[in-house]
């Protein structure tokens, strides 16, 4: 018989969550997930309504009652980024007493305000639960976790993600983000680490300075996370280290956690006791069907503090069709192929992101990471990359780069066209640090 891999913990965990784990089988149906979906957003529409001043405006002409099949969510408005910093308090459920933690997140640019987030304890523990049966794919009690994200605050990501592993007896020890190297692989063997949570290019640094002064099967996992997991960076970790690479996608909005790969490593499962996900048209805002690719819309379904309904992501993904090899009826997102604003328009408007440069230049042996700029010029714009590669001796690397940069549509077809010329890329003596907050961007001068 073929193997299969284990069917995901997010299986048998919502299934308790929603009340059908006693039926003649323990696992999850997709009528059960629909019928719970249906009835918690009805309950979320009422909640949001009558508690929040936004919503009450919001979903004036709307009530749960209205909901009579999930087709029927796509009826309701959404909401956006720009909603939330316009306002964010008028989005609070609850009062000021009883919000546990509050999360300021500056924008990226010029437009100033910044978006704010608010979760009551009872909201941080659903998370905390989460990160507890999802990191059960990847460690077993009595085995050790370092943290490469942000830490130190109780309640943040990493504090957290600590007190989800203590529960299955796996001690979680905070470094925060990769800005030495070396301390962090010294910490690997110093504390007998078995797996690693960290940003894709920090754990990709480690690899490519030292993964070689790590002990053989030292590492026996490893879960990236941040809005745009490369596939390069995946192939590289499991070569270096020989284990499995598992990609989270989540993000402040969600709580942080929302959606994890399985043993299968093939799409992310979604906390569905918690979220009602849809995948719309970014243009028409219309419903998209499965497998086709579109912007990630949710609803919170248990949030007290600040639920959110239709909230747009910006992330583009898909809904997998095919049912996952792990045997469960949870739905699976596709990986995040990037930002709608992120994008930078180039000769003819072709759009070139930071995932289509992660996948040409990540593949090249020694790079650890880089910066990308764009400057306007007269009739011709110009491509700066700034290599980071932890060395002096950096060879035909610059080439290399410039070589895979070309290989990317955008940048190929704008330099046929005439309209973008790629430098010969530089070099940077400081890995351009991110903590997982900020995303990498493009820069662009006019
Ligand atoms: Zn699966």
């Amino acid at each position: 018989m073929e193997d299969r891999p284990a069917r995901t913990p997010l299986d048998e965990w919502i299934a308790g969550k929603i009340g059908v784990g006693r039926k003649a089988s323990p696992f999850l149906s997709r009528d059960d997930l629909d019928r719970y979906h249906l009835e918690k957003l009805r309950g979320a529409v009422d909640y949001a309504k009558l508690n929040s001043p936004f919503y009450a405006r919001l979903l004036t002409a709307f009530c749960g009652r209205d909901l009579t099949s999930l087709e029927s969510v796509a009826s309701l408005p959404f909401t956006t980024a720009q909603d939330i910093k316009d306002s964010p308090l008028s989005f609070l459920c609850v009062s000021q007493d009883e919000i546990a933690r509050v999360v300021t997140l500056a924008t990226s640019g010029t437009t100033g305000a910044s978006k704010r987030f608010f979760f009551t304890a009872e909201d941080l523990e659903l998370t905390i639960d989460f990160f507890h049966h999802g990191m059960s794919t990847l460690v077993s009690p009595g085995q050790r976790v370092l943290i490469l994200l942000p830490g130190e605050k109780r309640d943040s990501v990493g504090d957290l993600l600590k007190r989800g592993l203590a529960r299955m007896d796996v001690e979680g020890i905070v470094h925060g983000p990769v800005r030495d190297v070396e301390k962090a692989l010294s910490d690997v063997v110093r504390f007998g680490i078995d797996c690693l949570v960290g940003i894709p290019t920090q754990a990709l640094w480690m690899a490519r300075h030292g993964g070689r002064g790590i002990p053989a099967d030292r590492i026996k996992s490893v879960l990236l996370s941040t809005d745009h997991v490369p596939r390069a960076i995946i192939d590289e970790l499991g070569r270096v280290w020989g284990c499995p690479v598992f990609s989270h996608y989540g993000m402040t909005e969600t709580g942080l956690g929302f959606a994890v790969e399985c043993a299968a490593l093939n799409g992310h499962h979604i906390r569905e006791a918690d979220f009602y996900v849809e995948i719309v048209d970014p243009v028409t805002g219309l419903s998209c069907d499965d497998g086709e690719q579109g912007e990630v819309v949710f609803t919170t379904l248990t949030r007290k503090g600040m639920p959110l309904i239709r909230y747009r992501t910006g992330d583009i993904s898909r809904f997998m069709t095919e049912p996952c090899p792990c045997g469960t009826a949870l739905k699976r997102l596709g990986r995040v192929s990037g930002r709608l604003e992120g994008g930078v328009p180039v000769g003819k408007g072709h759009i070139l992101t930071i995932p289509d440069l992660d996948e040409a230049l990540f593949p090249i042996p020694g790079l650890i990471n880089y910066s990308v700029e764009i400057v306007r010029g007269e009739g011709k714009d110009q491509l700066l990359l700034a290599l980071y590669t932890g060395t002096v001796d950096n060879g035909g690397l610059a080439n290399a780069a410039r070589k895979a940069a070309m290989t990317v549509p955008a940048i190929h077809e704008a330099v046929t066209e005439g309209a973008l010329e790629v430098s010969l890329p530089t070099f940077t003596e400081t890995n351009p640090f991110t903590t997982g907050v900020g995303k990498r961007r493009i820069v662009v001068k006019e």
